[in-house]
């Protein structure tokens, strides 16, 4: 059984960068390709193409790449690598939280970049595009949550909610039942309070994926996950 060719897009308008990128990518990885070189048509040629991953070069005519790497991050959860042709400009990239997955700077060899595109493509799970399912993980040791590898803030309640919610998919949950999840201590609290903490929560988590809320409300009966 042959598997579809996984699409890497290119974004960078160095020609000779692109056809070493392409190359690469196309005999080494056997990944099926497509190069552009301008910012501001990178989003035009994402919709044509349907990339499973995108290569992202930091400095572009038309857009830089972190509008395209927030552009892309608004409409999709593809995995982004940024090439950046400065270490310094990482830490600072860091700090904007533009979503992208990692950072390779320049200059590089085709063969890590080959490396990294497959390290991301396989964080991301089998069969990723850019449809690919939410991944929410929550580590209760460290009391962190982050869905598609982006952080969730969220306070101590808020993590007990949706560990609760989502540890069992599809179930549904009263209010009084995520109440006690909530506070096991038995603190009397009103059902509203349910409600506005996971409207918090559903805003945490859009604001983060971008993506509609993962938390349904069931008519009378309260709530459930669905990942
Ligand atoms: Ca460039």
């Amino acid at each position: 059984m042959t598997k579809a060719a996984r699409k890497i897009l290119i974004v960078e308008d160095e020609p000779k960068i692109a056809s070493l990128l392409k190359d690469y990518l196309e005999t080494r990885g056997a990944f099926e390709t497509r190069v552009e070189a301008r910012g501001d048509t990178a989003m035009e040629a994402f919709k044509k193409f349907g990339p499973d991953l995108v290569l992202l070069d930091l400095m572009l005519p038309g857009m830089d790449g972190m509008e395209v790497c927030k552009k892309l991050r608004s409409v999709s959860t593809v995995p982004i690598i940024m090439v950046t042709a400065r270490v310094e400009e990482i830490d600072r990239l860091l700090g904007l939280e533009l979503g992208a997955d990692d950072y390779i700077c320049k200059p590089f060899s085709p063969r890590e970049v080959v490396a990294r595109v497959k390290a991301v493509l396989r964080r991301s799970g089998p069969g990723v595009s850019a449809q690919r399912p939410k991944a929410l993980h929550m580590d209760e040791e460290k009391f962190k949550a982050t869905l598609n590898g982006n952080d969730l803030l969220l306070t101590p309640v808020e993590f007990a909610l949706l560990r609760t919610l989502s540890a069992q998919e599809g179930r549904v949950f009263s209010r009084d039942q995520l109440m006690n999840e909530m506070y096991p201590d038995y603190r009397v609290v009103s059902d509203r309070a349910v409600d506005t903490h996971i409207k918090n929560l559903r805003k945490k988590i859009s604001d983060t994926s971008g993506s509609e809320d993962m938390i349904k409300s069931v008519y009378g009966l309260g709530y459930r996950y669905e990942g």
